[in-house]
């Protein structure tokens, strides 16, 4: 099978994940394309492979070596966004597109380099596209069918030499949760890539140090017509709050390196108020000054309203993973002289946000993410340049070789 029917057939299953479950995984569904995937793996002939009953799968592909040389794992996620269906994707491939607007549906809908000048960069390739009503899924099919498919290369080709090679694949990575069961141990590699990312050649390594924080506000309710100087209004307390952080430092008005507080929610009456915050920051030092400032406002507010009016809480999320990169250079080296023989330049970029790999790279698990392909994430405007997922492959396949020459 190519890799283009491969990734057909695994967008054939709709695996979305949902928020809020109190089962792993998420949802059921990612159970089935984890157990076709089982299948599929037996058939290709990888061994150890092992499915748990919460979807995580691994397998190996065994050394054709002799020389000791380190384990490296490959993993990719199989659930889809809960933010857009997955359910009954009817993908379809536009040959050689022409740099033109791409009409999804006979309701009008269209994708063009308008909208996405990202797409310009694709003229002449293949594309898959979606009919307008799901995302496509190449987040993180594409993924899978380059893994697997490098697997299939690796064993058709045998005199490419390599140790070890491990891969896993997860369920619930678009809910924040899919390093949380991954068990680091069993995959037992000295360290792995996620084969996660977007556009041909990104490389990551660096993302967000990640804090929740919490504000709670208790008022004093009274009579309005005869409050004077008796009231605490909470909600004026909570404006106060957001009013009193950095302007500036806000999703919104952030780029590149510059972290913010973004509150995520707010509710309240004149009682009682809560404000819902993530605190991001890439450098450590400034991350930690942040979760300062965000309890140092609470204490200024307690100084004007009243000691026990603003309760305020952090709690850390994730961490940026180049903590635990930097001490291994030969893992960013690899995936780069990787692309680099696979004719790609590697654009390596701060992710602003986490991945799974932050959260396995602190669980041991040094981490760094690879595309897969795949751009306009999460909606019916995802599109998959089928040279890209291609690259990814030998990308895969790249790194096993280089691997596998350790210690000659
Ligand atoms: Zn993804």
């Amino acid at each position: 099978m190519d890799i283009v029917s491969r990734f057909l057939k695994y967008v054939s299953f709709d695996t979305q994940s949902a928020e809020d479950a109190e089962t792993v995984p998420s949802t059921a569904k990612q159970l089935d394309f984890a157990r076709y995937l089982r299948d599929e793996l037996e058939d290709i002939g990888l061994k150890e492979i092992y499915l748990d009953d919460m979807g995580y799968l691994y397998a190996t592909l065994p050394a054709n070596t002799q020389r000791e040389c380190p384990v490296v794992g490959f993993i990719s996620h199989m659930d889809t966004s809960p933010d857009c269906s997955g359910a009954n994707i009817k993908p379809r491939i536009v040959e050689k597109y022409d740099g033109g607007d791409i009409i999804l549906n006979d309701e009008g809908m269209k994708t063009g380099p308008d909208k996405f000048p990202e797409l310009k960069a694709h003229i002449g390739e293949d594309i898959i596209v979606t009919d307008g009503h799901t995302l496509l899924g190449a987040d993180d099919k594409a993924g899978i069918a380059a893994i697997v498919q490098a697997m299939v290369y690796l064993k058709e080709h045998p005199e490419i030499e390599h140790g070890r090679i491990r891969v896993a694949f997860n369920p619930d990575e678009e809910i924040g949760m899919g390093a949380h069961h991954f068990d680091v141990e069993r995959f037992g590699c000295d360290w792995a890539y996620t084969m996660d990312g977007g556009d041909v050649g990104e490389l990551e390594y660096e993302n967000f140090n990640a804090a929740s924080g919490k504000v709670e506000i208790t008022g004093v309710s009274v009579h309005p017509g005869y409050a004077k100087g008796k009231m605490v209004n909470a909600i004026r307390v909570a404006a106060d709050f957001v009013e009193a952080l950095p302007k500036d430092e806000v999703p919104e008005k952030t780029e590149g390196y510059e972290g913010f507080f973004h509150s995520t929610g707010i509710e309240g009456n004149v009682e009682r108020a809560t404000v819902s915050y993530i605190i991001r920051d890439h450098d450590r030092d400034r991350f930690e000054q942040r979760k300062r400032l965000f309890l140092k406002t609470a204490d200024e507010l307690n100084a004007v309203y009243g000691e026990g009016t603003v309760k305020a809480t952090v709690k850390d999320q994730y961490y940026n993973m180049r903590e635990q990169i930097d001490p291994l250079p030969h893992v960013i080296d690899v995936a780069v002289k990787a692309m680099a023989d696979a004719g790609v330049s590697p654009r390596i970029q701060a992710i602003r946000g986490g991945t799974d790999g932050a959260q396995l790279s602190f669980k041991g698990l040094p981490c760094p993410n690879i595309f897969a392909g795949g751009l306009n994430f999460h909606g019916p405007h995802e599109f998959l340049p089928i040279p890209n997922m291609e690259k990814a492959m030998q990308v895969v396949v790249n790194i096993c070789k280089i691997v596998g020459e350790f210690n000659s």
